[in-house]
Parts: C-alpha cells; sequence; structure tokens
C-alpha cells in the first residue's frame, strides 16, 4: 500500500488539518513553507488523468478550502497549487495529491524558469494540440 494510503488509513501518523469523506489535507513533512498542505483522495489514484472527475471536484473543493484556511488562520498573503504528474514532472508519491504552498512577500522561492518560444515553435505547438 503506497505511503498517503497508509496516512488516509491511519497506518501512519501525518498532522491531519482537514478531512471530509473523500478527500483528506495534511501536512507535507518537508515543508517549502511553514503550512504548506497536501490534499488527497482517499482512493488511490496516481495522478490527473486516472482520477474520476467526481472525485476530482471534490479534492479541489478541499484545495480551495485549505487555501482560505492558510489565509486565515496562518495571514499569508498568497499562495501556490501545484499538482505534478508522472516522475519527470517530480511526482515522487504515486497518489494524486495537490500541495498548497503557503507564499511571502519575500521566501526566495522561484518556481518556474520562464522562456521565450523560438520562431515557428508556437505554431507547430499549436497544430499538434488542436490537428
Ligand atoms: P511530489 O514530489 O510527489 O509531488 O510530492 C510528494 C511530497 O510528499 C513531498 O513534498 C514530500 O515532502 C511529501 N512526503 C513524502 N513522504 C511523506 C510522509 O511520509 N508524510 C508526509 N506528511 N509527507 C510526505
Ligand atoms: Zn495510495
Amino acid at each position: 500500500m503506497c505511503i498517503f494510503c497508509q496516512i488516509v488509513n491511519q497506518e501512519i501518523p501525518a498532522n491531519r488539518v482537514y478531512e471530509d469523506t473523500d478527500t483528506l489535507a495534511f501536512l507535507d513533512i518537508k515543508p517549502i513553507n511553514a503550512g504548506h498542505i497536501l490534499v488527497v483522495p482517499k482512493k488511490h489514484y496516481q495522478n490527473f488523468e486516472d482520477v474520476p472527475e467526481e472525485e476530482l471536484k471534490k479534492v479541489i473543493v478541499t484545495v480551495k478550502k485549505m487555501g482560505a484556511l492558510l489565509k486565515d488562520k496562518l495571514g499569508v498573503v498568497g499562495y501556490n497549487v501545484v499538482e505534478n504528474n508522472d516522475p519527470v514532472s517530480g511526482q515522487i508519491i504515486a497518489h494524486l495529491h495537490f500541495h498548497v504552498i503557503p507564499r511571502h512577500q519575500v521566501d526566495g522561492n522561484a518556481f518556474w524558469d520562464q522562456r521565450d518560444y523560438q520562431p515557428g515553435e508556437a505554431e507547430e505547438v499549436m497544430k499538434k494540440l488542436i490537428n
């Protein structure tokens, strides 16, 4: 059984922040900032494509609640919602989870390196995406 299923089943401990019938929110053991929360469906799905839409809706509603909770109770000024799919993206735990990451005005966390498209590159991608 995966480690997040074990947390859901209370077989290993976690700082449980919120739960309802279908979802659980708990503190990430290695936070980017204090209060970093993970939100999971209680049933095991590996990633975004695997989870049925009805369950995904419940998970995202819990994500929304956790964002509001961070602002309300920890006074964070903003937060990132991140969800990694498959190892190449950085997914380490193969049980769908959303990170809700508190952000502060100056926290030194740069998430993405962005770049410009090369000439014609965006058009090539668009051809593949919408044809
Ligand atoms: P991923 O890279 O798969 O998107 O994120 C997995 C997250 O799970 C990591 O941020 C990691 O710190 C967290 N994590 C891994 N093992 C445990 C654990 O046993 N308990 C808790 N609370 N978090 C964990
Ligand atoms: Zn699992």
